[in-house]
């Protein structure tokens, strides 16, 4: 008897960087389950023309990835989750195509595991950036009940925009007043490439953060960027960018292959190797 196969992909452009074949493959392994994750390479003026024939290339659904996730978006029959951020970086059928956005619950469910109870006295946030990743922490953090939530991007007019969807608890401060709302912050979180290899550095003062404080970065190339590494050493506690990865995942895997995946150590561990090979 044939074995019936079932396959995602990630489309991006470029794909080659992904790390998703890396984490959905060991999933498969792991449970036992025959299907088969790829990497598809597709380019913004042929991006609607594949995911018409998402089905017909055999797969049950995709991850998305830049510079596709806004036209996914619109391509799909979105969540509530995926129309309120503006993105969407999970497709599925479901009676049609269907969207989400598994970015929030990736960064919430990753500060939930490495920092419990961080949500717990959320006046203030001070989020950094203001572009498709910075959407998804503020609708996250919304949704935990932050009172106060503090936007600093280097262009002005992209904060603008972020309060305009978000409404009244966001507020806009300016890049040079980023270590005076430090004070105070329950949480910081780093949505620049500020940081990421090749990148310059995120200077900020860690030390005007409160004792208590998180500080959560969602860049993870490299994997110990400095902001988190400054962080730790002040003994404040982190949530990292590839936990962020590993916890996105689970709920697209959850929708193509009906089961709930864990993030684990051991997986934990394969990507480490993969990201910092000299760490092994
Ligand atoms: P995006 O929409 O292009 O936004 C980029 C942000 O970075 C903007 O706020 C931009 O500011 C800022 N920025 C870029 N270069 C800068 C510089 N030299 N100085 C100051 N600000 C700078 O990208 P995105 O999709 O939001 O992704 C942002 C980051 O999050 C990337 O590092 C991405 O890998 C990471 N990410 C990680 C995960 C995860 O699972 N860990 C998930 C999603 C995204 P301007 O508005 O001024 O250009």
């Amino acid at each position: 008897m044939t074995e019936i196969v079932r396959a995602a992909c990630i489309i991006g452009w470029p794909v080659e960087h992904s790390r998703s074949p890396l984490i959905h493959n060991y999933w498969l392994k792991t449970y036992g389950i025959a299907g088969e994750y790829r990497r598809e390479a597709v380019p913004p003026d042929q991006f609607g023309a594949f995911i018409q024939s998402l089905a017909l290339h055999g797969y049950a659904g995709a991850n998305v990835t830049v510079p596709h996730k806004e036209a996914a978006l619109a391509l799909s029959r979105p969540d509530e989750r995926a129309r309120a951020v503006g993105a969407a970086n999970t497709l599925w059928f479901d009676g049609g195509l269907r969207s989400t956005n598994t970015d929030v619950e990736g960064f919430l469910n990753n500060l939930d595991v490495c920092a419990a109870g961080w949500d717990r006295a959320l006046n203030k946030a001070v989020v950094l950036g203001a572009g498709g990743a910075a959407r998804a922490v503020v609708y996250g953090l919304l949704s935990r009940g932050a009172q106060s939530i503090v936007i600093v991007n280097r262009t002005p007019s992209r904060a603008d925009a972020l309060r305009g969807r978000f409404g009244d608890r966001v507020r806009i401060a300016r890049w040079d007043e980023l270590n005076d709302q430090l004070g105070g912050a329950a949480l910081f979180v780093n949505t620049t490439t500020l940081g990421m290899a090749g990148q310059p550095e995120l200077a900020a003062d860690m030390g005007r953060l409160p004792s208590h404080a998180v500080v959560a970065d969602l860049v993870y190339v490299p994997m110990r960027t400095p902001l988190i590494g400054t962080a730790k050493a002040r003994g404040l506690r982190t949530a990292d960018g590839l936990g962020m990865l590993l916890h996105q995942a689970v709920g697209g895997f959850a929708l193509w292959f009906g089961k709930k995946p864990e993030v684990t150590p051991q997986l934990r561990a394969l990507l480490e190797a993969d990201l910092d090979p000299s760490a092994r």
